[in-house]
């Protein structure tokens, strides 16, 4: 059986979806791999390096030809629709999001495994590609903080003078939040972290950073994620917040709540009132925002109320791609992993019965099978 990679289309998108490591694991499964000239050139990965694993090179992956194709961004609408039925899709989908591309990917009988959907139980880790990619993005966007940021991080103690440590504010300590929280303690600043999920606090206090609490009830809703705050509980929590983030000098916010838009933390006020050479860095930027005023993929400068500078707010996009080597090989062994789990002797079938592909596919034979998905595009 064919199993295709092709270069991303998506303007931006340096990663890939197999590195020749996996690309030689996907040969032992027994299939013929083709990988698309250039495929692997921006995340550092060589034609001849596939070619050396076993992979067949290709000038042009002809996608209606193909038994799998794996991907890393969505597929556009035209992509999905030169699929031939029955051909099996797996990658990040962004179901919520990209509806028309679901909705080609039904019409064309393909069936489409979404890495965004593989449940996160015990057996399934080294498949989520969500955790392995926020584990890049939150080491990433500290490193985007830093270089912006007019300031050291560590304490100092000189002869010419002491420089105080940086204070970094971390809202939102998922997976990317946690990494963060890390990845800034490591550059020497003090870090102070806060989420809505009280189960969080450990997380925070094991990484070294400070939990806020604040005096706001718990929420925490199904299989460890968050809850949607009503409004006037997310206006509660955002003037809790307000001291902390006028006390940072550094914020990096990292909240998101499945399917649904980024939840707003911080507001334009609250930007405006940190001191002058302070950094934002709002992961959530492409997803709507945790900070109010953000644009992905732009640095928008904020005068401060005190009127002595300005506070650069940074909408983060593609901060994984951005890391592209190390992020494409943590994201090819999710689907390598993926792959592995529904292929036998060289032939590649689901089995629905398995709660991880039962939980990861998104259409088959025509339907969509992700209920949320499905109820969207009713
Ligand atoms: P996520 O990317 O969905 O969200 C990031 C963080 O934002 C979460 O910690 C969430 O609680 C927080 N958040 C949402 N609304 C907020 C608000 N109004 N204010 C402050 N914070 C807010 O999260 P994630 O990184 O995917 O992790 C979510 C959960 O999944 C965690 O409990 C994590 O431990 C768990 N997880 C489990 C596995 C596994 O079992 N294999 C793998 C990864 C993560």
């Amino acid at each position: 059986m064919k199993v295709g990679i092709g270069r991303e289309l998506r303007e931006g998108e340096r990663r890939v979806a197999a590195t020749p490591e996996t690309a030689g694991q996907l040969v032992a499964l027994g299939v013929e791999v083709l990988v698309e000239a250039g495929a692997g050139t921006e995340s550092g990965y060589s034609d001849g390096a596939y070619a050396d694993a076993g992979a067949s090179v290709v000038p042009h992956l002809a996608v209606g030809e193909l038994d799998v194709l794996c991907h890393v961004r969505p597929l556009t609408p035209a992509q999905a629709s030169s699929l031939r039925s029955g051909t099996i899709t797996i990658g990040l989908a962004s179901p919520a999001a990209e509806l028309e591309t679901v909705s080609a990917l039904a019409a064309a009988g393909v069936t489409a495994f979404a890495l965004e959907l593989v449940p996160r139980i015990s057996r399934a880790q080294s498949m989520d590609a969500l955790t392995s990619q926020a584990l890049v993005a939150g080491y990433r966007i500290v490193l985007e903080a830093a270089i912006r940021f007019p300031r050291f991080f560590p304490l100092y103690m000189t002869a010419a003078g002491t420089i105080p440590p940086a204070r970094v504010l971390v809202l939102g300590a998922g997976v990317a939040g946690l990494q963060a929280i890390g990845t800034a303690k490591r550059l020497g600043a003090r870090v102070s972290a806060y989420d809505v999920r009280p189960a969080s606090a450990d997380e925070v206090t094991s990484m070294g950073g400070t939990f806020v609490h604040l005096d706001l009830d718990a929420v925490e809703g199904t299989g460890g994620y968050a809850r949607e705050l009503s409004e006037d509980r997310a206006v509660r929590q955002r003037e809790l917040l307000a001291p902390h983030v006028a006390a940072a000098d550094v914020l990096i916010t990292t909240a998101a709540i499945p399917g649904r838009p980024a939840p707003l933390l911080v507001t334009s006020d609250m930007v405006a009132g940190m001191r002058a050479g302070s950094i934002v860095v709002d992961l959530a930027a492409e997803s709507g925002g945790n900070v109010e005023g953000v644009v992905a993929g732009r640095d928008v400068p904020v005068p401060t109320t005190a009127g002595d500078g300005v506070v650069t707010l940074v909408g983060m996009k593609d901060a994984a791609s951005a890391m592209p080597a190390d992020a494409s090989r943590l994201y090819a062994k999710n689907v390598a992993n993926l792959l592995a789990l529904m292929t036998a002797d060289g032939i590649v079938a689901p089995d629905f019965a398995d709660e991880v592909l039962a939980g990861a596919c998104l259409t088959h034979d025509g339907k969509v099978t992700h209920a949320p998905t499905a109820a969207a595009l009713e």
